[in-house]
This record gives C-alpha cells, sequence and structure tokens, in this order.
C-alpha cells in the first residue's frame, strides 16, 4: 500500500515539476534550464522518500533481530551471564528459569562465586582472568553450578571478556547443562571399573587404587595390604539351588565385605566367588589381621538366599607392600599364592605372604600333577582304625582312612592330598576307589571272622562325591558288587559339608538311605552353631570332633560340654562315638557320661588290615592285644 503510494507521488513529481516548469518559462533558455531545475528538485525529492523508506525498514529489522536475541535468550539452551570485574553478576539471560530452576532476576546482585561448587571455583575464575588478558572467547570450562534446588548440575562456560566493549562492561560466560551427558559419561566409566553383580570396584580400578596407593604409602611410610578372599562353599550353592541364587550370595557378601573396611579402603569383586581388598593407612603392619579376621567373621552367619539359608566361608592371602618397589601386580599376585596357601591349610583362615610361599606353592602345584598320576596307577591303601565298644571294649567296626603310597615318599597322610584331591575333582575317582575297596575288606572279614552284630565299616565321604548325581548309584553298584550288606556301611560326612548345601544333602542323603547304608556326621561341633539341620538330616550316628574329647580332664566347662553333646545324640535317638580318645582318664569321663562308642589313638590307630584280621581274631581290644604295642607305655587294664 505504502509502495503504491511512493510510486504515485514520484510519477506525480516527475510529471508536474517540468510541466510547471515549461508553463511558466518565457524562453527556450529559460524553457530548458527550467526543466533541469524541475528534475534536479524531483531527484532530491525522490532520495529523501527513499531514505526515509530504508530508515524505516532498518529499524524494523533492528526490533525483530532483537526480540530475536530475546527469543534466543530465552529458548537457548546456554545460559548467558554478565559479570562485573568483581564477578558480581550484572545480567542473566531468562533460561535460567529453566536450565538451573532460578526466578528471573534472582541472581542479579549475586557472586558468581556462590554458584559454583568449591572445587570448580579455581578453574572458572582462572579461565575469566584468562579471557580478559587475552581479550577473545576462551576455551569450554566444566564446572558444577548449583541448581536453585540445592543440587549440583554439570556445566560447560565459554567466558569471553568485553569489559571494554561500553555496551556490556563485564564478562560474558555462555553456560551449557551437559549434567545428562555427564551422567551417561560416569556410567559409562563406572561399568568400566565396577563389578556390575555387586557393584564393587573390579580389577582394573582395584589395581589403579593399589597404583595410587602405594605411592600414598612411601611417601607418608604408612602400611597397606592387599588381601584376596576366596569363598569356600560358593560353588555348591550355585550348582543347588541355581545361578540366580548364586548371584544373590555374590552381593550379600559383597555387602558385608564392604562394612568390614573404611569408606577409604576399597573392595572389589575379582571374578567368580574371588574378593580382594585394599586397606590403607594401617597404623600398625600388623593390623592386617584386625580385618581379616572382621572379613571371616562376617561370613560366619548364615545367608539368606530364595528363602533359604546357607553357608559359606572365606579363605584370604594377604600381601603387604614392602621395601622394595612392590608393584599392583604383585601385590596381587603375592596374595593369590597366600590364599592358595589358606586353603591348603585348610579353610577358613587368613595367611600373609612370605616369599618361601612359592616354593611351597610350587610343590603343592608338583603334588597336585602326582596325585592325579597316582590316582591312575592306584598308588593307594586304606588303614582302618578300630570303633570300640566304651563299655567292653568290643570291636564294633573300622573306619576306612586312606593314605598314599607315594614311590619316594613313602605313606603320606590324607591332610596332605584329600584338600587338593578335592580342589581338583580327584576325589571321586579315588573315593570310589576307596568305597569299593573297604566294602570288598569288609566283607572278607565278615566272611573269615563272623559276628554278632555284624562289623561296621565306616567310609568318609567328600562334599563333592555327596554332589555327583551319581553317587546313589555308585554306592548301590560297589554293594552289589561286593556283597556287602548295606546295613554294615556307615557313610561319614563331615559337618560343614553336611551344611554346605541343605537342598541337594537332604535329597542325597535320603537317597542313600533308602538303599539301607547308615549316615554319620563326622567331626561334630566344629562346624555350625544351628542343630536345628541334625533333625531335619537322615543322620544314624554323631562322630564327636576330639577337640571335645581332648582336655576333658581339665575342667568342668570341657566336661559339660561334652554332656550336652552326648545328651542331644541320645535325645535324637543318635548313636554316638567320641573320636580322638587319647587318654584313659578321657576314657572314664566318657564312660561315666555313658557315650556309647570310641575310637582313638588309646585303643588303636589307623592299623593296616592285616593287623585288624588279627584283632578280629581275637574279638576284643584287650590288654594283650596288638593295642599294647601301639599305645606305648599307656595303662591298658581298662576292660
Ligand atoms: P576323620 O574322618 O575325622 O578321621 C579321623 C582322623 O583322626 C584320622 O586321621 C585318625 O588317624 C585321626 N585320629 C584318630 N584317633 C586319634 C587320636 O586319638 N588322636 C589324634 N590326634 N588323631 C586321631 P587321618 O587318617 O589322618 O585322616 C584325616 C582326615 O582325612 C579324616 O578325618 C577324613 O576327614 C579324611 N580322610 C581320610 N580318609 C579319607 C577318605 O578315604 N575319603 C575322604 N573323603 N576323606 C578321608
Ligand atoms: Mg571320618
Ligand atoms: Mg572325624
Amino acid at each position: 500500500m505504502t509502495k503504491t503510494r511512493d510510486r504515485m507521488w514520484r510519477w506525480l513529481v516527475l510529471v508536474a515539476v517540468p510541466i510547471a516548469g515549461a508553463t511558466v518559462a518565457q524562453s527556450p533558455t529559460h524553457l530548458r534550464l527550467m526543466i533541469l531545475v524541475g528534475a534536479g528538485v524531483t531527484w532530491l525529492l525522490l532520495r529523501s522518500t527513499e531514505r526515509n523508506r530504508w530508515t524505516a525498514e532498518l529499524a524494523k529489522a533492528e526490533s525483530a533481530t532483537q526480540a530475536r536475541h530475546a527469543a534466543f535468550a530465552q529458548h537457548s539452551s546456554d545460559v548467558v551471564t554478565v559479570v562485573d570485574g568483581t564477578n558480581v553478576i550484572r545480567y542473566q539471560s531468562p533460561s535460567v528459569t529453566r536450565v538451573f530452576g532460578y526466578a528471573k532476576d534472582e541472581m542479579l546482585g549475586m557472586n558468581l562465586r556462590d554458584l559454583l561448587h568449591p572445587e570448580d571455583r579455581r578453574r572458572v575464575f582462572g579461565m575469566i582472568v584468562a579471557a580478559q588478558d587475552e581479550g577473545r572467547e576462551t576455551a569450554l570450562v566444566e564446572c558444577r553450578v548449583k541448581h536453585a534446588d540445592g543440587s549440583w548440575r554439570y556445566a560447560e562456560t565459554a567466558v569471553s571478556s568485553k569489559l571494554d566493549d561500553p555496551d556490556v562492561c563485564g564478562v560474558i560466560l555462555n553456560t551449557r547443562d551437559v549434567s545428562e551427558r555427564k551422567s551417561l559419561e560416569e556410567a559409562l566409566a563406572h561399568q568400566a571399573f565396577h563389578d556390575s553383580l555387586t557393584k564393587l570396584a573390579n580389577r582394573a580400578l582395584l589395581k589403579d587404587r593399589i597404583d595410587h596407593a602405594l605411592a600414598r604409602a612411601v611417601r607418608r611410610g604408612r602400611a597397606l595390604a592387599v588381601m584376596l578372599l576366596d569363598l569356600d562353599g560358593f560353588k555348591a550353592v550355585n550348582d543347588s539351588l541355581g545361578h540366580d541364587a548364586g548371584d544373590e550370595l555374590l552381593i550379600c557378601v559383597a555387602t558385608r565385605l564392604d562394612e568390614c573396611i573404611r569408606p577409604t579402603d576399597t573392595a572389589a569383586r575379582l571374578g567368580g566367588d574371588e574378593f580382594a581388598v585394599l586397606v590403607e593407612d594401617l597404623a600398625s603392619p600388623g593390623d592386617y589381621a584386625i580385618v581379616a579376621t572382621r572379613m571371616l567373621e562376617s561370613l560366619q552367619a548364615p545367608f539368606h538366599v530364595h528363602g533359604k539359608e546357607v553357608f559359606v566361608r572365606g579363605s584370604i592371602g594377604i600381601a603387604m607392600c614392602g621395601e622394595g618397589d612392590n608393584t599392583a601386580d604383585e601385590l596381587l599376585r603375592n596374595a593369590d599364592v597366600a590364599m592358595y596357601m589358606a586353603k591348603a591349610e585348610g579353610k577358613n583362615r587368613f595367611e600373609l605372604f612370605n616369599p618361601s610361599m612359592h616354593s611351597a606353592m610350587l610343590r603343592r602345584l608338583d603334588t597336585e600333577a602326582e596325585l592325579r598320576r597316582a590316582v591312575d596307577r592306584h598308588e593307594f591303601v586304606l588303614h582302618y582304625q578300630p570303633t570300640v565298644v566304651l563299655d567292653t571294649g568290643r570291636i564294633a567296626g573300622v573306619e576306612a582312612l586312606v593314605r598314599w603310597n607315594h614311590p619316594e615318599r613313602g605313606l603320606i597322610p590324607p591332610i596332605e592330598f584329600i584338600p587338593i584331591a578335592e580342589e581338583t575333582g580327584l576325589i571321586v575317582p579315588l573315593g570310589e576307589w576307596v568305597l569299593r575297596e573297604a566294602c570288598a575288606q569288609a566283607q572278607q572279614w565278615h566272611g573269615e571272622h563272623p559276628k554278632d552284630p555284624p562289623l561296621m565299616m565306616s567310609v568318609n565321604l567328600s562334599m563333592r562325591q555327596l554332589q555327583q548325581e551319581n553317587i546313589v548309584g555308585t554306592v548301590s553298584e560297589v554293594l552289589a558288587e561286593t556283597g556287602l550288606a548295606a546295613e554294615c556301611l556307615t557313610l561319614e560326612i563331615t559337618e560343614s559339608a553336611v551344611m554346605n548345601d541343605h537342598v541337594t544333602t537332604i535329597v542325597r542323603l535320603n537317597q542313600l538311605k533308602a538303599l539301607g547304608v547308615r549316615i554319620a556326621v563326622d567331626d561334630f561341633g566344629t562346624g555350625y552353631s544351628s542343630l536345628s539341620y541334625l533333625r531335619r538330616f537322615p543322620i544314624d550316628v554323631l562322630k564327636i570332633d576330639r577337640s571335645f574329647v581332648d582336655g576333658v580332664t581339665d575342667g568342668s566347662q570341657k566336661r559339660a560340654l561334652l554332656r550336652t553333646i552326648v545328651e542331644l545324640g541320645r535325645a535324637l535317638n543318635l548313636e554316638t562315638v567320641a573320636e580322638g580318645i587319647e587318654l584313659p582318664e578321657e576314657l572314664q569321663q566318657l564312660r561315666s557320661l555313658e557315650c556309647e562308642l570310641g575310637q582313638g589313638f588309646y585303643f588303636a590307630r589307623p592299623l593296616e588290615a592285616s593287623v585288624v584280621a588279627e584283632l578280629l581274631a581275637q574279638g576284643a581290644l584287650s590288654p594283650s592285644s596288638a593295642v599294647v604295642d601301639l599305645v606305648e607305655g599307656r595303662p591298658t587294664e581298662i576292660w
């Protein structure tokens, strides 16, 4: 509309001015002059109209730009802040409400430092100074900004100084909230350095922490310890209750371990059922023992997984940082060797690394390889230890105890190879051999020395064997092959093995009982406090661990304990066998407590089959029996 009017005006002037000039002209020269003047006026008029129009359009465009800038500032993901030379906020873009939750203008007059995380202030102010010095926009700086709700948000800020610009007179900070990106980064970093199941540190993070801790320990002259913990009994839970239960158990173990250490220490899971702990700043180097004991104790109470009560124990290997330049790898390796030794020494214990362990471990590895060969070559013999009726001295049965008849080292006791056989699984073929040999021997003695009641044969069964699906088939096969009556065979299972894995154990033991064999709980009293299992398991015999018999004559407390166990057995209608009777006084005490049966060096050590045959020919252990030779200098006039 305005454009059309402008155009009309222009034409009107262009036509009217020359015509008016021509009308008033009095000569041709005059006319030419008038036309020229008219054209000039017209040109001037047109120029001024055009300029007005441009000016108006420019003003309009500028106000549009300002509106656009305002809209940008309002809706942009960036927050624009202008601070003066003393870092007081002089301008704040409205987007701050959306990004950091502050009301419009709420931040004006505040000092920037109050919005920055204390750890980030130096960095941001350093950038501001750099921007002022260089007079250009600086690189991005990462910092944490306080949100109006009090939380810290991760932000990225670009700083440019406009202190010299009269329109700004300040330093401009362009800030963007990068919390989401940051938390994703953190999640990824966490994943890379933590065990996804237990949320503990993983091997990579542990190694990094150990390296840093080593540097600190050297500087401060304080001791640090790396402890490796391997769970005993985890596999049984995993195999019997399933992997979900296994996972749940690992999480519970992780929680308990974490509670054993200070927040500045590190607990890690290295994989499977192997955990590690880095303990720093030990007040005295010997303090590692306190932490290790606490860790073992933390595993004592039963774990509740999938509604079941399960038990695990641990073996801990410890390496301390020494004089030399230890590295994380070296400490972990040493702790591993020590852990291996702790397992070999009988589990549920800790061992501190010392260099001689390396050779001990090599020896053990040798033993492992040799044991494998020995199983193939049947380099084992059985010795038999009589179980006697305490009142009469009659041999009620024998326990088959395996020995390794090593071609060079001679007879090796079971404590030196049974744990290795259990760990490697060699116990399965070895145990089957023991069972077959013992049953065949018992059947032979039944034929040669028939007794009434018949001689009982006890065979130790390891947890690993009990876990075998075909164990029931194997036992029934051996009984059928050897002809031994099932009721003459007692299978001994240690208390800790019974407790390890309720579900499988109950099922298997019931199946074995159905064959007609008897079940004994071996080493009773050394395992767990919960006695409720005694009712739930199909048990016939309690073999009271020798630690209860040892020293029973020394004090009334031991005697009271022994009496409780004997009475418990009686109340549950179980046969009780006291293990490890070495002294006549111990025998007297057990008799007075009315314990039925006993076993121990006082009567006989484990004997070769031929010696047992002689004893069986005599019928009962008496002063004239082989016992006199076996227990030197001990009074044997007891029956
Ligand atoms: P265990 O089944 O508790 O066997 C009793 C152990 O106590 C035997 O040790 C025996 O020699 C020892 N002992 C008996 N009376 C006395 C005593 O008066 N004083 C002392 N100090 N010790 C006594 P051994 O033969 O060295 O066997 C140790 C363990 O090895 C056995 O403990 C058993 O757990 C295991 N073992 C032995 N043979 C086998 C086997 O064929 N299979 C399995 N799985 N384990 C076996
Ligand atoms: Mg036994
Ligand atoms: Mg025992």
